[in-house]
């Protein structure tokens, strides 16, 4: 489980390091995002930028029992507090660099922030510990994200257009690491919060793709298979 984890991270950063194409993952459409009395717990605007309504998020979560929690869930739920805290750091980091060319990194750094909130929130449902508790941005406990961290803004930093790729690049990652993930989780809370992880993905995935062809630049995926990418890039933005 541990390991399991540290293995698939530890693919990808090799992979974004040699900037080889690879890695495997399902990058599919579709699922259950589950639409509440409340709303839906995702609220998509018309650029793509997609952020948990907390409140909708909470009656949506109040309405699912909290089930037992096994290994594999647990570990998934502390890696990615983490995953979806670096997305937020990254495109923080990437908006005060790029910030006054484009509001793309700061809009969508907003809502990555309640991305990992949403996923501190089944934490606190199941009584684990937040790993990302008094961390600063750009500080992580897993090392293999701390190592994509600091190559992730090492690369964004050196202009506009890396930039961009390296916000299409999280998002490829985010989404493998959501669908492996879910091959081993049944609880439905946890089930519904990555659903919804991985539309705002997908929708993500799409804005920094767009953005970038607006700049005249075709994005090659680095991470997804180009069937599952093109899946995604062929659609409009979910909302
Ligand atoms: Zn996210
Ligand atoms: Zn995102």
């Amino acid at each position: 489980m541990n390991t399991r984890y540290k293995s698939i991270s530890a693919g990808l950063l090799a992979a974004f390091l040699l900037t080889a194409c690879g890695g495997g993952g399902d990058g599919g459409n579709g699922g259950d995002t589950a639409v509440g009395k409340g709303g839906p717990p995702l609220v998509v605007d018309a650029d793509g930028v997609s952020t948990f309504d907390s409140t909708a998020l909470g009656t949506s979560l109040a309405a699912l029992p909290v089930e037992t929690l096994s290994a594999a869930e647990q570990e998934s739920l502390l890696f990615m507090r983490e995953e979806e805290k670096l997305a937020h750091d990254v495109y923080a980091g990437l908006d005060a660099g790029w910030g006054a060319s484009l509001r793309v990194f700061g809009n969508i750094a907003r809502s990555e922030s309640t991305h990992t909130e949403a996923v501190r929130r089944l934490l606190l449902r199941y009584a684990l510990p937040d790993p990302t508790a008094s961390l600063a941005a750009g500080v992580y406990q897993n090392t293999l994200l701390q190592g994509l961290y600091t190559q992730l803004m090492a690369t964004g930093n050196g202009s506009l257009v890396d930039a961009l790729k390296v916000g299409a690049a999280i998002e490829e990652i985010d989404m493998i690491d959501l669908n492996k993930a879910l091959l081993a989780i049944d609880n439905r809370d946890i089930v519904l919060v990555y659903q919804n992880l991985l539309k705002g993905s997908r929708n993500h995935l799409r804005s920094f793709v767009s953005t970038l062809a607006n700049r005249g630049v075709s994005y090659e995926p680095r991470y997804m298979t180009p069937t599952d990418y093109q899946a995604i890039i062929s659609t409009p933005i979910e909302r």
